[in-house]
């Protein structure tokens, strides 16, 4: 996400160096990295909207970009970042806050899970920072995310671990409680940090143990190439639960459980 914010952020500062370097006159002039880029189709339009060609622009800065003329989709990805840019000597985690977008996950109560992951997620990096530990999360913001591109962006940094955060529901029962942790299969790294987070998880919380699991048909744990684990915070399909679930100071409890485990692991 950092990656096309930094894109964005530059594709932003182009437009306003262009617009700069254009005055009043029509003809859009783009530097990139301080090299004129030859862009004919740059203009300013009649609403006094700077135009600015898209595949140009990115591709002088290192991207690929696709297009799908069938559901006029532009698709951009980032170069790869040098080394040094992601994490030097410290531990590299990537977060997974559950679904997203138009993916609400478990939805009780007007509550959306992806809001609760997200929540939960983002507090749990937060402690981690604290501990000089290199963060990266498969979103940050309410976004769609690709079930594969969670344990994808684990694959690509080489990240030391992957935790994807989501809470659970029981749509037969309404009075199941605790929290839950599962991994690609028993005997795997995966399996320990799952372990590890159980254990962290109850302490910080003081929440009920529903259990570890072998979860082999969960994609992000499937395909994920770095030891994985998935934690089911709480069932937001039970009222108290949902109570809790909800509040600041519980999600910091989580958090607390959650980046424990984690610490936990790295340093074993
Ligand atoms: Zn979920």
């Amino acid at each position: 996400m950092k990656r096309l914010y930094t894109l964005f952020l530059t594709l932003g500062l182009l437009l306003a160096l262009s617009l700069t370097a254009s005055g009043a006159g029509n003809g859009v002039r783009i530097f990139v990295d301080g090299v004129p880029l030859d862009a004919p189709a740059s203009y300013i339009s009649g609403s006094g909207t700077t135009m600015v060609p898209l595949r140009a622009v990115a591709e002088a800065l290192g991207c690929t970009v696709a297009w799908d003329p069938v559901t006029f989709t532009v698709s951009i990805s980032s170069p790869d970042l040098p080394e040094e840019s992601v994490s030097g000597d410290s531990a590299l985690v990537v977060l997974d806050p559950g679904h997203g977008g138009a993916h609400n996950g478990a939805e009780y109560g007007g509550i959306k899970e992806k809001d609760l992951n997200l929540a939960i997620a983002a507090r749990t990096a937060g402690l981690l920072e604290a501990e000089g530990v290199t963060v990266r999360m498969t979103r940050t913001g309410d976004q769609d995310v690709d079930l594969y591109a969670r344990s994808g962006l684990a694959n690509t940094l080489g990240a030391d671990l992957l935790v994807s955060v989501h809470c659970n529901a029981n749509v037969e029962h309404d009075d199941a409680l605790g929290v839950y942790t599962c991994a690609y299969s028993e005997g795997t790294e995966g399996w320990q940090l799952a372990q590890m987070l159980r254990e962290t998880m109850l302490e910080s919380t003081g929440a009920a143990d529903f259990g570890i699991e072998e979860r082999p048909n969960l994609a992000v744990l499937r395909t994920a190439q770095v030891p994985a684990a998935l934690v089911e915070c709480g069932f937001m399909s039970t009222p108290s639960e949902l109570e809790m679930l909800v509040l600041p100071e519980y999600q910091d409890k989580l958090a607390q459980g959650i980046a424990g485990g984690i610490l936990d692991f790295l340093e074993q």
